[in-house]
């Protein structure tokens, strides 16, 4: 099932539910879509947020597995896009980077618990982030 915020021309909001995208379309176009507030039949869907977030929706709500492989995989491109990979070499680096040995530069890479510690004592401020399955299956 999809949930659609809906709006008609006399620009009344509303959700209806269908089976799928397809329905929607189907539904439409014949004209049984109407208005719950003055009846009319001409409605069209409203992108937001709200919809997308409802389109995956599960039992869990806006928490479900799709929404989050979703958001993640959005958060790993951009971290991807603007960041250096150096790999298991991330805590070497990020600690040049702290004392200034080397300049000073967004990487990404992968650490042992040891040597998050390290940072973490070191006062280094680091984000993690799962992979997204579909991204570490591909051997990234
Ligand atoms: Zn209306």
């Amino acid at each position: 099932m999809i949930a659609f915020d809906l709006r008609c021309d006399q620009d009344h909001t509303f959700e209806a539910w269908f089976q799928d995208g397809q329905a929607y379309e189907t539904q439409r176009e014949k004209g049984l879509l109407t208005c719950p507030v003055c009846g009319s039949n001409r409605v069209k869907k409203i992108p937001s947020a709200v919809a997308v977030c409802k389109r995956y929706m599960g039992k869990d709500g806006c928490t479900s597995k799709a929404v989050l492989s979703e958001v993640l995989n959005n958060i790993y491109t951009i971290v991807k896009e603007n960041t250096e990979d150096v790999g298991a070499a991330f805590a070497q680096e990020a600690l040049k980077i702290h004392y200034g040995v080397i300049e000073s530069r967004n990487i990404r890479g992968v650490t042992t618990p040891d040597e998050e510690k390290i940072l973490k004592e070191e006062g280094i401020s680091f984000m993690k982030i799962p992979i997204p399955e579909k991204i570490s299956t591909k051997g990234h």
